[in-house]
C-alpha cells in the first residue's frame, strides 16, 4: 500500500487526502491549526460569513426603496449590528465547518496528526520526535498575511484580516490599505456593517487584476455609499496613536482612523519546512515551484494550494491536491487548466468571472467578440432595485464558442455557473441563446447577452 503523508489540512490537503484514500492509499494529514486550514478557520469561510451579515444589513437599509418601512434615525434607515454577536457566529461557524471536515476525512480512513511537520528527507516527515515514512508527500501549507515593517499589525488597531473577529466593537473609522480582492471585500463588508471606510489604493482603480468595467462599477458603488477611495497612493507607515491610527501616505498626506486593516498580499508558509534541503525549488517569493500535475523538483514530493502561488483560491488548491494524488497513485489525469477557473469577489454586488478576459481580446491574444449588457434593462434587476451591474460575454470571432464572461450583480457567484459550463464544454453563444431562462430572472441577461452575439448564418 502506498503511504501518503500530507502536510497541511486546508482544501489543498484534505481534498487530496479524500482522493488518496479512495485510491487505496494509507493516508496521514499533519496539520498544526485545524482541518479546513486557514481557508475554513480564518480566511475564506469567516470572511464570507461576515459578508453575509453585511449584505443583509445593506438589504435592510435599502428596504425603504422597495416600499418597506424601516425605522429612521438621523434621516437614515436605522440598522445597527452587534459586532460581538456577528463575530461569535463567524467563529462558531468556522469551527463547525472545520470539525465537519475533520470528521469526514477521519471517517474515510485518513489519520490526522495535530502538529507542525517538516521534511527531513523526501520520504520522511518529522512531527516533533516522530518520523513518518512516506512514498508520496504533499506539501499544502498555505500562506499568511504579508506585513510591512512600517505598519506592523498589533491586533488592536493595526490589523490583518485574521484579527478582525476579535475586535470588541465595530471600527468607527476603518482605513483599509490595499484594494485587491481581499481589501475590496472587507472595505465593502465593513461599510455595509456601518463603519466609515477609507480605502487606500496604489492603483488608478480598485481591484486592478479584475475586469476593468467591473472594477469601475464597484468603485462607483463604494463611493456612492460614502466610502472614500484614495487612488494612486500607498501607505508608507501606519502608527497606533493609542486611541486610533495615523496612516501616512506616499504623497505626504495623512489619514486618521480608529483602525487600519492591512491587506497587502500573502507570504507562502514554506520557511523552516526543510523543502530546499530535500531539493524542492522555491521561487524568489518563496512559493513552491510546481508543474501542472503538482510535481515539485523533488521526485515523490508534490505541492498544492496557496504555498504554490498558482491562483490563490480554495477551488484551485483543492484541484491541485486532487491532481497530485491522481498522478502520484497512477490514475489518468488532466493537467491543471487555469483558463476555466471561475472566481468571485464577494462585494455587494458580487463580481464573478471565468475564462478569457476583455484584456485578452484588446491585446490581440485572442480573436473574439465581446458584449456588455447592463443589468439596468433586466426586469428582475429593476424589481429588486439592483441596477448596478452587467453581464459580459466573450466568444470566439468565427465559431462563436464561449471563451469567458464577467457578471456583476446580486448572486453573480451563482449566475456565473452557466457561463462556466459553456466555457468548460466549449458551447457556442447559439447554444446559450437557445437555452430557456426563467422570466423574469437575472440569468435572462446571460441568454440575452448570448443572443446579441449571434450572427446570421451566411446565405
Ligand atoms: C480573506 C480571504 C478570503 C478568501 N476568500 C476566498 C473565497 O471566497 N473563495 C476562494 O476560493 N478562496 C478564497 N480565499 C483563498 C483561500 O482561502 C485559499 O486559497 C485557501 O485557503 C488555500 O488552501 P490551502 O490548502 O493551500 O491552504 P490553507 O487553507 O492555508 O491551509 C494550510 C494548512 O496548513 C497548515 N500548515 C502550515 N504549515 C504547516 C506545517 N509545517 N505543519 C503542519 N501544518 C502546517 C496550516 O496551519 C493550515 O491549516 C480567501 C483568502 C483570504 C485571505
Amino acid at each position: 500500500m502506498t503511504k501518503v503523508v500530507i502536510i497541511g489540512g486546508g482544501p489543498g490537503g484534505y481534498e487530496a487526502a479524500l482522493v488518496a484514500v479512495q485510491l487505496g492509499a494509507d493516508v496521514t494529514i499533519v496539520d498544526r491549526d485545524g482541518i479546513g486550514g486557514a481557508c475554513v478557520l480564518t480566511d475564506c469561510v469567516p470572511s464570507k460569513t461576515l459578508i453575509a451579515t453585511s449584505v443583509r444589513s445593506t438589504y435592510v437599509r435599502e428596504a425603504a426603496r422597495l416600499g418597506i418601512d424601516v425605522a429612521e434615525s438621523d434621516g437614515r434607515p436605522g440598522v445597527s449590528v452587534d459586532l460581538a454577536t456577528v463575530d461569535a457566529r463567524v467563529k462558531r461557524l468556522a469551527q463547525a465547518q472545520s470539525d465537519d471536515t475533520a470528521a469526514r476525512v477521519v471517517k474515510e480512513g485518513v489519520e490526522v496528526i495535530p502538529g507542525e511537520a517538516r521534511l527531513v528527507d523526501p520520504k520522511i516527515v518529522a512531527v516533533g520526535d516522530r518520523r513518518i515514512r512516506a512514498d508520496v508527500v504533499l506539501v499544502a501549507t498555505g500562506a499568511h498575511p504579508r506585513e510591512l515593517p512600517s505598519a506592523k499589525p498589533d491586533g488592536e488597531r493595526i490589523l490583518t484580516w485574521r484579527h478582525l473577529y476579535d475586535l470588541d466593537r465595530l471600527p468607527e473609522k476603518l482605513i483599509v490599505v490595499g484594494s485587491g480582492v481581499t481589501g475590496a471585500e472587507f472595505a465593502n463588508a465593513y461599510q455595509g456593517l456601518g463603519s466609515e471606510v477609507t480605502l487606500v489604493s496604489s492603483r488608478e482603480r480598485v481591484m486592478p487584476t479584475q475586469d476593468a468595467d467591473a472594477a469601475e462599477v464597484l468603485e462607483g458603488v463604494f463611493r456612492r455609499l460614502g466610502m472614500t477611495v484614495l487612488s494612486k497612493t500607498r501607505a508608507e507607515s501606519v502608527a497606533n496613536t493609542g486611541d486610533g491610527v495615523l496612516v501616512t501616505l506616499s504623497d505626504g498626506r495623512t489619514v486618521e482612523g480608529s483602525h487600519c486593516l492591512m491587506t497587502v498580499g500573502m507570504i507562502p508558509n514554506t520557511a523552516d519546512l526543510g523543502l530546499e534541503e530535500v531539493g524542492v525549488r522555491l521561487d524568489d517569493g518563496g512559493f513552491v515551484q510546481v508543474d501542472r500535475v503538482s510535481r515539485t523538483s523533488t521526485s515523490g514530493v508534490y505541492a498544492a494550494g496557496d504555498c504554490t502561488g498558482v491562483n490563490m483560491l480554495a477551488s484551485v488548491a483543492a484541484m491541485q491536491g486532487r491532481i497530485a494524488m491522481w498522478h502520484a497513485l497512477g490514475e489518468a489525469v488532466s493537467p491543471l487548466k487555469l483558463s476555466t477557473v471561475a472566481s468571485t469577489v464577494f462585494t455587494h454586488p458580487e463580481l464573478a468571472s471565468v475564462g478569457a478576459t476583455e484584456g485578452d481580446v484588446r491585446s490581440g491574444r485572442i480573436d473574439a467578440r465581446v458584449v456588455n449588457l447592463p443589468l439596468d434593462t433586466n426586469p428582475r434587476a429593476k424589481m429588486t432595485n439592483s441596477k448596478d451591474g452587467f453581464v459580459k460575454l466573450i466568444c470566439r470571432q468565427h465559431t462563436g464558442i464561449v471563451m469567458g464572461g464577467v457578471i456583476v450583480g446580486p448572486r453573480a457567484s451563482e449566475l456565473i455557473l452557466a457561463v462556466s459550463v459553456a466555457v468548460q464544454q466549449r458551447l457556442t453563444v447559439d447554444d446559450l441563446a437557445h437555452t430557456f431562462a426563467v422570466y423574469p430572472s437575472l440569468s435572462g441577461s446571460v441568454t440575452e447577452a448570448a443572443r446579441s452575439l449571434m450572427q446570421a448564418s451566411p446565405e
